[in-house]
Formats: structure tokens, sequence, C-alpha cells
């Protein structure tokens, strides 16, 4: 979107808050999707009052002094959520060597990191993301305050978990540096090698104002003990918090799944025998199911990218095969010319659909589940009463082709409009 468009959405979205507000609100829906049950209800009427929704149905009543929203000729579902975002980074293409991604840390302010999160948090809520799980990279807790402006009402933005800096194993995420170097990784990492350092890297965490806990429990040659991560588990969970674990395969997975995290993230190198394992305890896979372009454009080879590209699309359709529970989650750290980061996560959709996952399934991962992982189900994720107003559309049915996604017209948060594409929009 271009710079004047950006703001003039903004503003238009400013007003029409005001508008909205200052009376009921009534959308007249074609077609309502529940993605729970993956079945469609027409001709129904949704009431906003305030924030939530406060009625759905056929026989909704209309009073006069309601503001109408005319979505008949569309399909209406609850707001996407990416269970997996980093919003404070944003690479360049064909960048991210080991020694580019570490310069990162070293090169941008917590102040410029903040801005850039507020923004790509806003170009995702645009696209239809209205809840995002941001789990860390975010400088000295960027995203905390991001999320912090957000619900003091200074930017119209998207409901935000986030996790403050990512507890791991003696480096971060980093690898090979002089030791003379000094820890810089500590701008992004809290080091944690036993499990008091691990309970005490969740305290700070929660102290400077996380609501959910991230974990990387197998970057480069550690990788964490079973009693490390249920000591991780234990302290998240003691403190009401939802844990997500970033661990590839092997023995530190299996360590991983008997420690019990709502999550593990990536997992590529799983096997069947751990999906089957994490099916049984009901831990979610938040698989970051990367397409081939992104892998290329964070550096590898072609040949490197389309070993790991065929890895993913194998690892997400045996995932789909297992029964294990999943959430949509994306993981972009990058940005591709031309594209928002919103437009970005969309752009995954062609992996769920190599593995040949039907659409009701996707649309499901990336609402009710997701809810149910971030605990934040009785809220969000659904079209139905007392829930959050979070409602987007689409002028194609999501259930016959998921594509449909990438042109949402209508989205709604917490009874704001953000956007609504000018040839629906009727009002009186
Ligand atoms: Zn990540």
């Amino acid at each position: 979107m271009k710079k004047t468009a950006f703001i003039t959405t903004l503003l238009l979205s400013c007003f029409i808050c005001t508008f909205v507000y200052s009376q009921t609100v009534v959308i007249k829906v074609g077609h309502l999707i529940d993605p729970a049950t993956g079945k469609v209800m027409q001709d129904q009427i949704i009431q906003v009052t305030e924030k939530k929704i406060t009625a759905v149905g056929a026989n909704v009543e209309i009073f006069p002094t309601d503001r109408v929203i005319d979505l008949s000729n569309s399909w209406v579902l609850p707001g996407l959520i990416d269970a997996h975002v980093h919003m404070t980074f944003g690479l360049p293409p064909y960048a991210k060597t080991n020694s580019d991604w570490e310069m990162y840390f070293l090169k941008e302010t917590t102040a410029y990191r903040a801005l850039r999160g507020m923004r790509k948090s806003i170009e995702a809520l645009e696209a239809g993301f209205t809840t995002l799980k941001d789990i860390g990279n975010d400088a000295e807790y960027a995203m905390i305050d991001v999320r912090k402006a957000i619900d003091e009402g200074y930017f119209v933005g998207p409901t935000l978990l986030t996790s403050g800096k990512i507890i791991a194993a003696f480096g971060g995420q980093s690898s090979g540096f002089s030791h003379e170097q000094g820890p810089f990784w500590q701008y992004e990492y809290i080091d944690a090698d036993t499990p008091d350092e691990i309970r005490k890297a969740v305290r700070k965490n929660i102290y400077y104002g996380a609501n959910t806990i991230k974990l990387v429990a197998d970057n480069g040659i550690f990788f964490y003990t079973e009693d490390e991560i249920k000591a991780a588990v234990s302290e998240a969970h003691n403190a009401g918090l939802t844990i997500s674990i970033h661990v590839m395969g092997g023995q530190a997975a299996t360590n991983v799944i008997t420690g019990g995290p709502d999550s593990i993230e990536h997992g590529f190198e799983l096997s069947d025998a751990q999906l089957q394992l994490m099916q049984e305890k009901g831990i979610v896979l938040v698989g970051t199911d990367f397409p081939l372009e992104h892998l290329k454009a964070m550096g590898s080879t072609d040949e490197k990218a389309k070993k790991t590209a065929d890895k993913i699309v194998d690892r997400l359709k045996r995932a789909h095969e297992s029964g294990v529970i999943m959430a949509f989650g994306t993981d972009v750290i990058l940005d591709l010319p031309g594209m928002t980061r919103g437009q970005m996560g969309l752009d995954y959709l062609k992996v769920w659909q190599m593995a040949g996952i039907p659409p009701a399934k996707i649309l499901k991962c990336m609402t009710t589940n997701a809810a149910e992982l971030l605990a934040i189900q009785d809220e969000r994720g659904a079209i139905a009463e007392g829930q959050f107003a979070d409602i987007i559309a689409v002028s194609e049915n999501p259930l016959d082709n998921i594509e449909a996604l990438k042109k949402v017209n209508f989205v709604m948060k917490d009874g704001f409009v953000i956007r609504h594409d000018k040839e629906e929009m009727t009002s009186k």
C-alpha cells in the first residue's frame, strides 16, 4: 500500500472508530462461516455494541438508530490469527547470513524496532490478521511497548501476545563470535542454562510485561533437557501463561514433547512417532511452513531451499495425517519487495495447499485452533455473542478456495472498522 493510502486508511479508521462507538452497529451478512464446524449460515445479522458482538442470528432486530453495514454479498468470518510472528524484524531479502542476522542486534535501537513492529502489526491487521503471537527478537522488549500503545488506544492495532526476550542456552541463536566482543546477543535473548536459571528468566520476562513465554530448545549444539523444559513449562503455567518452544526434531524434540509445552514451533524434523505423541498430549504444532521463495530470500542456495521446502511440505502433510492439532504461524522476518507483512503471511497458504490440507481445516488452524492455543477462545476466534468483534469479509467462499483470504475487503477490530473497500460500503 502506498504511503498516502496508508495514512488515508488510518485517518478514515479513526473517523469511523468514533462513529462506530457512538451507536450500535448491525452487519448484514450474506454467508456467515463458522470455522469451528466448517458450516455456513445464510442471511445472518451480527449486532455489535462498542467492542463486542451482542447478538447473531437471522432475526436480530434492526433499529432506526443502528448503523448498518451491508456485507450481504460477502463471506464473513472471524479475524485471522498468526501464532508465530516477529514484527520488529525486517531484514532485507538475501541478507540473512548469520553475520547479517546478528548485525541487526547491534545496528538498530529498541525504539526503531518498536516503530517497525507497530507498522508491521498494522499491515497484518489490514490483511485480516486481528491477533498475533509475537515471540521474541524484539530487542529490549519493544513489542511489549507496542502492545501497551495499542491497549492505550494510541494506535489501532491487532491483539498482541508478546513473549519478551527469547530464553535459550548460552549464546541465544548466535554462533561463533569472539569472546572478546561480549554477550551482545543478550539484547535479544536471556541466557539460561539450568532449571533455576530458566525459572528466573521466565519470571524476568513476566516482570517486564510478557503475556506468553518462548524458549528456543535446540539452536546450535546445545539442547535443553527434559528437566529444563519442565522448569520452563511449570513456571509459565503457574503464572497462567502459555509457552511456545522452538525445536526442530531428534532427542531435543522428545525432551520438549515430554516436558509438555502448549506448542512446538517449526518442528521440521519431527518423526511420525513424535507427531503421534504430540497428538496424544494435546501439544499444538505451529509449523511455520515457509514457502520456497521465502527460503531463497533468506539466503539459502536454490538447491538447499528446495530441499528444505520439500521437507516442510512433507512434515506438514504428515502432521495433517497424524491428527496433531495445528495452528497457523508464519515466522516472517524479512521483507519481500512490494509485499506487506500481512500479504507475506498469507503467501504461506500455498504450502498448506501443497500438503493437501482442505480449506476448512486451514481456516480452523487460522482461527479456532489458534485461539485455543493462545487461551483466548472465550474472547476471540469465533463470531458469537460475547466475543470481541474481530470480523473480516471476503467476496469469494474461502471454503472452496482458501486463496480468497488474500483479498480481504472488510476488517473490523474490537468493533472498529479498519477497512471496508468502497464498492461494498453502504450505511445509513
Ligand atoms: Zn520465529
